[in-house]
């Protein structure tokens, strides 16, 4: 079975293709949405979701979270003194996903699609796929997050050609990619965003409204009250969505302590936010040669775009409503499973090609004359642009740049760098020259660059024709088979719990939390259904722990308010 997977910044999902469409696979907790927050202790056993997030306040030192963000790069997170890298996090929740899909589809799951950002460059995409493999999973398709929420709306399915926005708000990130469909191809025509914009800093302000009008500093308060407070702000905020006016509350110092905060105020306080969501859209429109009028429709993802300020924003600015159908939250992982079920070649969905766009510029180190005999060197030549549909392929022709030239090496880079040596060496192709006066002999070289991230080099002698030619698939970060079934192996000593214990773990977790929140009298009753429900499970005696642990339940749900 092949499945398919949103690896989001705050939360990933999985989901399947059924005979009445694609359907999300829920968790071992029986949600939809497992964070994507990873937790390891000390003695190496690993938490992920619900259960690592509950540990962040209590021990963050052990936790680990928005690693996508880094995703690509060597960072070092030690989580209780073990070192990781971002995509050996990834495989952690991709592990977890992966085991609720085959308990819950009883059966294994080999093989994935994942979906990244339109903007993840090659790097990236590569990082994720080895996130796959080092999770037991076989990466052979990524599809672009606003390419899979265009197909989970069936839009690819139209017989009109259309132009799409998708506005896509998550946790951390926010992404806007323009979209096309003509003839059956649905094209990303360009994509813009801010890798530092999304819910939570809509959070932030809400926590940062509260400490104004409570007279406290952010760094006055502890770790621990810190991520308390966010956590209030947070639910503040999605409260405000349906009232005018929404209280938080907050224990510091012992001191139990409340504020009101309004519609209009917390608006205000967004307004700058709000402003940067425009550069990004503005950003993609010029790419893509679009006005705002061209856009017949606009598709909202990510969980932030459920804020009333951030749509009542975009009602203004684009002028029509957008389409909300779907829970925006799942529409990316649901694209994937369609993918999927197109990959499968099963015979409910139709194929449609699907193009994307290279999110990075490809191009090659020239000598450039700039004044009558004055050269510089090391100059980059732009070949295949930022933002051109793929496949495709482009020639430039380069001139010697000295007299008696016999080679001309080309170099291929990879960036955005006027200057060669900023960008991203991936290999290099000599050929040899007749000799002659500089600028007389020509090389042709072509880039052809395709869907699956392969890069054709071809470099031709305009006035011989020979050619030479070379396939660029990897990059230094690349890990052969045998180093990622090693690094799985050094992996291997996290003990994943038995999935059946991750209920009664979360809601110890969480009493735990309750526990050091509250005071007094509080106090002592959390202390009073906790010790029951622990010894429950000491006895092991079934009956008992289910009893108790739904009496712990109540209490939690009743002082936590949810
Ligand atoms: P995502 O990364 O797409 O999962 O989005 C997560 C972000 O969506 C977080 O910042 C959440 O606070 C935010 N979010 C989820 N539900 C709501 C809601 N009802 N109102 C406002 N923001 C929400």
């Amino acid at each position: 079975m092949i499945v398919g997977i949103d690896l989001g910044t705050t939360n990933s999902l999985i989901a399947y293709f059924t005979e009445e469409g694609p359907k999300i696979i829920p968790n071992r907790l029986g949600k939809n949405l497992t964070p994507s927050v990873v937790s390891v202790d000390s003695e190496g056993t690993v938490y992920v979701g619900e259960t690592a997030r509950e540990r962040m306040s209590l021990y963050p030192d052990t936790v680990a979270e928005t690693f996508k963000r880094s995703m690509g790069t060597e960072r070092d997170y030690i989580l209780s003194g073990k070192h990781f890298k971002p995509e050996e996090l990834s495989s952690l929740v991709l592990r977890s996903l992966k085991e609720d899909a085959e308990s819950f589809l009883g059966e294994e799951v080999t093989e994935a699609v994942i979906s990244v950002p339109a903007y993840f460059d090659d790097k990236r995409r590569k990082a994720t796929k080895r996130a796959g493999e080092l999770a037991g999973l076989k990466v052979e398709r990524m599809i672009s997050e606003p390419t899979a929420a265009a197909v989970a709306y069936g839009l690819y399915d139209r017989t009109r050609d259309t132009r799409f926005l998708v506005f896509d708000l998550g946790g951390g990130t926010f992404d806007v990619s323009i979209l096309e469909l003509y003839h059956n191809i649905l094209e990303v025509r360009a994509v813009a965003g801010d890798n530092y914009l999304g819910g939570e800093d809509f959070t932030e302000i809400m926590a940062k409204l509260f400490l104004q009008k409570a007279k406290l500093q952010l760094q006055n308060l502890s770790e621990k009250e810190q991520v308390r407070l966010f956590r209030e702000a947070e639910k503040a905020k999605c409260a405000i969505n349906d009232t005018d006016t929404v209280s938080i509350g907050f224990l510091y110092k012992e001191e139990a302590l409340e504020q009101q905060i309004t519609y209009k105020e917390y608006e205000e306080a967004c307004e700058e936010l709000l402003m940067k969501i425009r550069e990004p859209v503005k950003k993609s429109l010029a790419d893509a040669g679009l006005k705002l009028s061209d856009i017949d429709e606009v598709l909202l993802i990510g969980g932030a775009t459920r804020l009333s300020i951030v749509r009542d924003f975009l009602i203004r600015l684009f002028r029509k409503f957008p389409d909300t159908r779907m829970n925006p939250d799942e529409t990316v992982a649901l694209g994937a499973a369609v993918q999927a079920a197109m990959k499968e070649r099963r015979e409910e969905v139709k194929e449609v090609i699907l193009t994307d766009v290279c999110s990075f510029t490809l191009g090659t180190e020239v000598v450039v004359e700039y004044d009558e005999g004055k050269y510089e060197d090391g100059r980059f030549c732009p070949i295949i642009e930022r933002n051109t549909v793929i496949p495709a392929s482009h020639t430039e022709r380069l001139y010697t740049a000295r007299d008696n030239q016999s080679k001309v090496r080309v170099r291929v880079l990879q960036g955005e760098s006027r200057f060669a040596r900023n960008n991203l060496f991936l290999g290099e192709l000599e050929i040899e020259i007749p000799k002659g006066p500089k600028g007389r002999e020509a090389v042709d070289v072509t880039y052809t660059y395709d869907i699956n991230s392969l890069l054709e080099v071809e470099v031709t002698v305009v006035s011989t024709g020979e050619k030479q030619k070379m396939v660029i698939k990897g990059q230094d970060n690349e890990m052969t088979e045998e180093e990622i079934k090693k690094r799985m192996e050094e992996l291997a000593y996290l003990k994943v719990q038995p999935r059946d214990y991750e209920e009664n773990r979360l809601v110890l977790l969480r009493a735990e939390r309750m526990y050091e929140e509250s005071l007094g009298d509080r106090r002592r009753m959390l202390d009073r259904y906790i010790t029951a429900f622990e010894g429950a499970l000491k006895d092991g005696d079934h009956d008992q722990i289910m009893e108790t642990r739904e009496a712990l339940i109540e209490v939690l749900e009743e002082e936590d308010g949810e």
